[in-house]
């Protein structure tokens, strides 16, 4: 027995059984899957460079999008006029990128390792994510070209009062709702993706990325809060998606 051949950390795929000590080619005592690799299906050079090469692509412009918050800051202090274009700009050209990364990311991160069921879920998300964000943009354009054509009196009358306020609940509820919804379940996935390697990370790693978790779930309601939350909410929903992203790049290259 080779020490290469020896499987000393992983549990079974199909069942969980601790499979310390067996070796490739043998069958589970619990379940009889056969013992092909070592780790999970997805456990293999080709696929944990996807993962890595795509956690990488996520994580990188969600940092990015931290411009946004400097740019502002930067501008309520220097500029008197209090000009709001440059933030606006920042943002609308890093929101794209970040929402688009983090899309092609899921999606590619669905490889038919994980199993049918994970990869429908992962490119579920992926959709739902780029979804939101065309949402978003249709409803504010919308918005913003009827007041610019001085159609401000559609919004009159009982049908038109009712539609706007829907508008600005999906816009102000709604949507932020699904898109934080979707980024949650993401975390999880990748959990359980780091969970199956078994690999150790570094305690820095392992409590940053749990941080990470825990702070998502806040994001939803922090965001209602006018001024500090719509300021703060998204700094700490990007670098803890930023964080899930890096945790799971840290777990494919420990393997590589
Ligand atoms: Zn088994």
């Amino acid at each position: 027995m080779t020490d290469s051949s020896t499987i000393t950390r992983f549990n079974c795929t199909r069942c969980g059984y601790s499979l310390a000590h067996r070796v490739i080619g043998e069958r589970c005592s619990e379940c009889g899957t056969r013992i092909d690799s070592i780790g999970p299906a997805w456990w293999n050079q080709r696929d944990l460079t996807r993962i890595s090469r795509m956690a990488l692509l996520a994580s990188i412009p969600c940092y990015v999008l931290l411009l946004v918050p400097a740019v502002f800051v930067n501008e309520a202090q220097t500029s008197l006029s209090r000009s709001a274009f440059p933030t606006i700009n920042t943002f609308l050209v890093l929101m794209p990128i970040q929402v688009i990364a983090q899309a092609v990311a899921t999606w590619r991160f669905a490889i038919p390792e994980l199993g049918d069921s994970r990869m429908r879920l992962l490119r579920v998300l992926a959709v739902v994510r780029i979804s939101i964000f065309v949402a978003a943009a249709l409803t504010v354009t919308v918005t913003s070209l009827a007041y610019d054509w001085n159609l401000s009196g559609l919004w009159d009358g009982p049908i038109g009062s009712q539609f706007g306020f829907m508008l600005l609940c999906g816009l102000y509820f709604f949507l932020p709702l699904c898109a934080v919804a979707s980024d949650i379940i993401l975390s999880r996935v990748l959990l359980a993706l780091q969970r199956e390697s078994q690999v150790t990370l570094s305690r820095w790693q392992t409590i940053s990325g749990s941080i990470a978790r825990i702070l998502l779930w806040l994001v939803f309601p922090f965001i209602l809060a006018p001024f500090v939350g719509w300021f703060f909410a998204p700094i700490i929903w990007t670098i803890a998606m930023g964080r899930c992203f890096g945790e799971t790049r840290a777990m494919a290259r420990c393997a590589q």
